[in-house]
């Protein structure tokens, strides 16, 4: 008999199964063995979850309640995740392999995203706008745009599927959320949550399955109105595609190659640790890592020794462990990917100086690596990785950091590290990039707008403007004319 955990999908409140009786199993990253299996969602699961999502936007008690009582849930919910918050912790360690020590903070500060929008969902007015028409009134109203379809990727998937459930519900809509077949137990977990709160049947839907199967049919449905997505470039154009061809609303949150700038005026020390949080943390599997590590030519030899010197100290192991500091990759192509980008940047003539190969931590671990003698032509500085491979490349001055750090297709982060304020203004200002730290790294909120410049996205999360990314705007006109005037002219 087969010891597997086993889950359901969420559809219209009901807990059901693939409707072909279709299962697959999900693998612990630290183990390499599969423990738990998921319904294998096909378009007929899609067609139900729609049809689920709609009814609960057009009936029942959701579209009664007023922004306010919406509010009072998504708290609710903030609650119940805060009260759960280890148990997700542990789901997610052992279906994604980060470590314990990071997820449990994690999943203390994802209720913020509730919290925050709770709040936010009577707040959005309205104008009553000055109109030039004599006799009218004119107002504008904030509407939900109906069901949306939420497509989470394997690094984050609840702290994800908060930065979009949260602005979708407070604004009003139904979800479909679909996250990867990866690391679907946390977010399965995560929908019983729904129930408890007084979420009515339907608002929240949780489908599992393969992207190109379940999570294909989603975005190609035409009884979705928006799709939300985070995940790589190819995946994400291919969604842009498919909802360009229906006129859907698409958000992307896709990926980056992040410079982390070092200026020999920066307190090195900081430096250092700000170089190795934001490539070595969640073992480079972030969207935000920093993976080209620029540094000024007259501090480089010095900053890169400092660097390894502590990178080498780094415990990898068991991410259960809390002082263990970087854990294994999470799916088996994502190692295999990392280690043949490890050859590419070997056969493009970058030195090793630490790591380069397969980790003996347990089963699927890479060491971290750093190269030097990289220059930003190489693919090893241009192509996203994902992993826990930098790339550093010196620069001479101001010019050139700016130059070499806009010069790839992404934008969705970068750091700078300094002492001088000019120069920390001048750079924040002219890097190509959704978000830009000085004298930190990876720092996210729930009030600080998130998102790509270039290919690494379009539109925002989380911060007060992310809740119109799921809205539409409304037009109202009223006459108080006592007689209507010659119909064949436009006014
Ligand atoms: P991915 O392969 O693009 O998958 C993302 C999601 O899309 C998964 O749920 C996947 O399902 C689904 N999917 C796959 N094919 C699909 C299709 N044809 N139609 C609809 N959905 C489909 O990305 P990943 O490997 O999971 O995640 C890593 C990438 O995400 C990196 O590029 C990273 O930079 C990016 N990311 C970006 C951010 C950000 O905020 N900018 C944050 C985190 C990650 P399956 O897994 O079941 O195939």
């Amino acid at each position: 008999m087969s010891d597997l955990q086993k889950y359901q999908m969420l559809i219209g409140g009901e807990w059901v199964d693939a409707s072909n009786g279709e299962t697959f199993e999900s693998m612990n990253p630290y183990t390499g063995e599969n423990w738990a299996s998921f319904p294998r969602g096909s378009a007929e699961d899609a067609d139900r979850a729609v049809a689920a999502a709609r009814k609960a936007f057009t009936t029942g008690d959701w579209p009664k309640m007023t922004a306010t009582q919406r509010g009072h849930l998504l708290r609710k919910l903030g609650d119940l995740i805060a009260e759960r918050a280890q148990d997700l912790a542990v789901t997610e360690v052992r279906d994604n392999g980060k470590l314990l020590a990071e997820m449990g903070m994690q999943l203390q500060y994802v209720p913020q995203w509730y919290y925050y929008f709770g709040g936010l969902a009577d707040k959005i007015e309205g104008a009553v706008t000055p109109i030039d028409k004599p006799d009218h009134f004119h107002f504008t109203r904030h509407e939900p745009l109906g069901v949306v379809c939420a497509i989470t990727p394997w690094n984050s998937p609840l702290l994800l599927a908060g930065w979009k459930l949260a602005p979708a519900l407070a604004a009003g809509n139904t979800v479909v959320l679909k996250p990867s077949e990866f690391t679907s137990a946390s977010s399965v977990e995560f929908a019983r949550l729904f129930e408890e709160a007084g979420f009515p049947p339907g608002v929240v839907n949780v489908v599992t399955g393969y992207g190109h199967e379940i999570g294909a049919a989603l975005t190609e449905h035409p009884g979705v109105d928006k799709i939300t997505f985070t995940g790589g470039p190819e995946t994400g154009r291919r969604v842009y595609q498919t909802g360009a061809s229906q006129f859907k609303r698409v958000s992307l949150e896709l990926g980056g190659k992040s410079p982390n700038i070092v200026f020999d005026d920066c307190d090195m020390d900081n430096a250092v640790k700000g170089a190795i949080s934001g490539i070595f943390a969640a073992t480079g599997q972030t969207c935000i890592a920093g993976s080209r590590l620029l540094v000024q030519e007259s501090i480089h030899d010095e900053f890169v020794e400092k660097l390894v010197d502590m990178a080498k100290t780094a415990k990898m192991g068991d991410p259960m462990l809390m002082d263990t500091q970087v854990g294994p990759v999470t799916t088996i192509p994502q190692y295999e990917k990392i280690l043949s980008y490890m050859d590419v940047a070997k056969g493009e003539g970058a030195e090793v100086r630490m790591g380069g190969g397969k980790a003996d931590a347990g089963k699927y671990f890479v060491q971290p690596t750093v190269f030097t003698g990289v220059n930003n032509q190489m693919r090893i500085a241009q192509e996203e990785v994902f992993g826990p491979i930098l790339s550093v490349i010196p620069f001479k001055d101001e010019e050139e950091a700016l130059h070499i750090g806009n010069d790839v297709v992404y934008g969705l982060a970068a750091g700078v590290w300094t002492q001088s304020m000019r120069r920390a203004f001048t750079m924040s200002q002219q890097l190509r990039a959704g978000s830009v730290w000085v004298n930190t790294y990876r720092a996210v909120s729930y009030m600080a707008p998130f998102g790509g410049y270039k290919q690494s996205g379009l539109g925002r999360e989380s911060g007060q403007e992310s809740i119109k990314e799921f809205m539409q705007t409304k037009s109202v006109w009223m006459s108080y004319a006592t007689e209507t005037p010659n119909p064949f002219i436009m006014r």
